[in-house]
């Protein structure tokens, strides 16, 4: 008998060993070359994680798109997963990330799809440009200039009541936008400018007694809270130290643009309330988060930040951020995760950022305007307090778009009308439209019809009727606008912009969204879509996002019926 012999085995294999070696190591690997580029455009700049986004940006404003080479070095460079970078470069909206394989885009036209363009002709402008060679058209969101709609955007540059010959132009033409007219820091301190801040750090000003005459004058946060301005600076005065402070400025509630307006016209006044809120609360570090579609506002700040030199005192450390495009970074610790470098995705409450906020510090969030009004209030409060209409107290910035006359930026009593406002400081409505309704406060405060066009606009007026004032963003709807169409807008924008954190909001905005693209609309479903995300979303994005279809519902039957049958 012969013996077999024996069969070959397989090398022994320490369990857990896997499968063996790697013919290549794990992982998209890092050119050299990429690295090369990320680390000399970065030379001089730190790899701290809460520089990802002013990393990225600088990565977009050098090449004009984020390309996965890029990306990948740059997460090397910073010592990141590339995941952590690549979530929040796809994150934001003005990111433009090319993976591997793609070609990057040519001249990038964005047209704002935002309610006031939309009403204005911005899909017409879209069709006309959309084959236009050597460019991709895209559509954007609101970029905060709804007075002079439709709205394009090349770039860093804007188009105003955009044509599409006038798109055509600006594409040829790489200037910037220019800067316009201004009070500079000579002419603000001309104008008695800083006298407040200087007394404050002379000792002659007690923080007690100011905020007493912020109370005094109702000073509320004007960025869609209400919330009053003196008792949030004690709730941060009360917290251990060190604490920080952080600006708001990335209005981007749709309609909204009055914080633009102040910080292109008169950009030290909010400076020095923003320098007073940082006095009051001890707080070393200010943290100014600026919109990116306001690139004329960065250069305004860059030149006349330098200028607080010549004030010889001493004065926070500023740290100007520029935002990405995000509606949700408005929400306060959105911001603040944002500021950190990461995606802005809300933070359950409590605790509330004045316990800890930025970096873990007690901070003090206040958005422009609010701190626009400090030393004026402050100064005397009783003048700012006898101003409003109805038993209500202070001035509002009224941003108006739509059908009106002469829309802009009005700063009228608190509690004034719609109608009154339409009438008394915007010319009354445009030729030939008539008024059939508005929204009070911008995307997320509802539609109202112009029979209650007589509710005074203020904070805590409207709540019952199922809408909010929040920045004030009036925007006017005439006979010749479908509440309809509107109430679907808004209800994309906010499918757009949920950050995707919880459930409710992001399946909600999107199932929303389908079946009001649906031939008919099923109301009992899209109203019980909507309780739940009025119930049980985590943040005011998700909470508010169904204010416009039910108050159409609510308030226009007419529109509404042709929908659903
Ligand atoms: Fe994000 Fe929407 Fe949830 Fe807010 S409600 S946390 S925006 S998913």
């Amino acid at each position: 008998m012969t013996q077999a012999s024996p069969k070959p085995t397989a090398p022994t294999r320490h369990p857990g060993r896997g499968k063996g070696g790697r013919s290549q190591p794990k992982g998209r690997q890092v050119e050299p070359s990429a690295l090369a580029e990320v680390a000399a455009l970065l030379a001089g700049r730190q790899p701290r994680r809460d520089l990802l986004i002013e990393h990225l940006h600088a990565l977009q404003d050098a090449h004009g798109h984020l390309s996965a080479r890029h990306l990948r070095a740059l997460a090397e460079w910073m010592r990141l997963p590339m995941a952590e970078v690549y979530e929040v470069a796809t994150f934001y909206h003005n990111f433009d990330v090319v993976t591997d394989g793609e070609a990057p885009p040519a001249t990038t036209i964005r047209v704002c799809d935002s309610l006031t363009c939309a009403m204005m002709g911005a899909e017409q402008l879209y069709q006309a440009l959309k084959d236009d060679k050597d460019v991709r058209v895209v559509h954007g969101a609101c970029m905060g200039r709804c007075d002079a709609a439709p709205v394009a955007r090349i770039g860093h540059r804007f188009v105003e009541r955009a044509t599409p010959e006038a798109v055509r132009a600006r594409v040829a033409d790489a200037g910037d936008d220019p800067v316009p007219d201004h009070v500079g820091f000579d002419a603000y301190v001309a104008d008695g400018g800083y006298g407040l801040l200087r007394a404050c750090q002379a000792g002659e000003e007690e923080v007690d007694a100011l905020l007493d005459r912020l109370d005094a004058g109702v000073l509320r946060g004007l960025g869609g809270a209400g919330f009053p301005t003196g008792r949030k600076w004690r709730f941060v005065r009360a917290e251990p130290g060190p604490r920080l402070m952080a600006v708001n400025a990335d209005e981007s509630e749709p309609g909204t643009f009055k914080d633009r307006h102040y910080l292109l016209s008169d950009p030290h006044r909010f400076l020095e309330g923003m320098l007073i809120g940082a006095w009051a609360v001890g707080a070393p570090t200010v943290y100014l988060y600026l919109r990116d579609e306001y690139p004329v506002v960065r250069r305004i700040l860059e030149t006349e930040l330098v200028r607080l030199a010549d004030l010889k005192l001493e004065l926070p450390e500023i740290v100007m951020r520029r935002g990405a495009g995000a509606y949700i970074c408005g929400e306060e610790s959105a911001m603040l995760e944002s500021l950190e470098g990461k995606r802005g995705l809300p933070r359950h409450k409590p605790p509330y950022p004045s316990q800890v906020g930025l970096f873990g510090r007690p901070t003090l969030i206040n958005n422009v305007e609010t701190l626009y009004w400090v030393r004026d209030v402050a100064t005397d409060p009783a003048k700012f307090a006898s101003e409003g209409r109805r038993g209500r107290k202070g001035l509002r910035s009224f941003s108006v778009s739509g059908r009106v006359r002469q829309p802009g930026v009005k700063l009228a009593p608190a509690g004034i009308s719609a109608r009154e406002l339409i009438d008394e400081y915007c010319g009354g409505m445009a030729e030939g439209h008539a008024f059939k309704g508005y929204l009070p406060g911008g995307a997320s405060g509802g539609v109202l019809p112009a029979s209650m066009a007589d509710l005074p606009l203020d904070f805590g007026t409207l709540e019952a009727h199922g809408a909010l004032i929040g920045s004030a963003a009036v925007i006017v709807l005439s006979d010749q606008d479908d509440v309809c169409d509107a109430a679907l807008n808004l209800m994309k924008f906010f499918a757009d912009e949920s950050c995707g954190q919880c459930t409710p909001c992001r399946a909600g905005c999107e199932k929303s969204v389908t079946l009001m693209q649906s031939g008919r609309w099923d109301r009992p479903l899209l109203e019980e879509v909507s309780r739940v995300m009025m119930d049980a979303s985590i943040c005011g994005l998700g909470q508010a996002a169904p204010n416009g279809l039910l108050t159409a519902f609510k308030y226009f039957p007419e529109d509404t019926k042709r929908r659903t049958g």
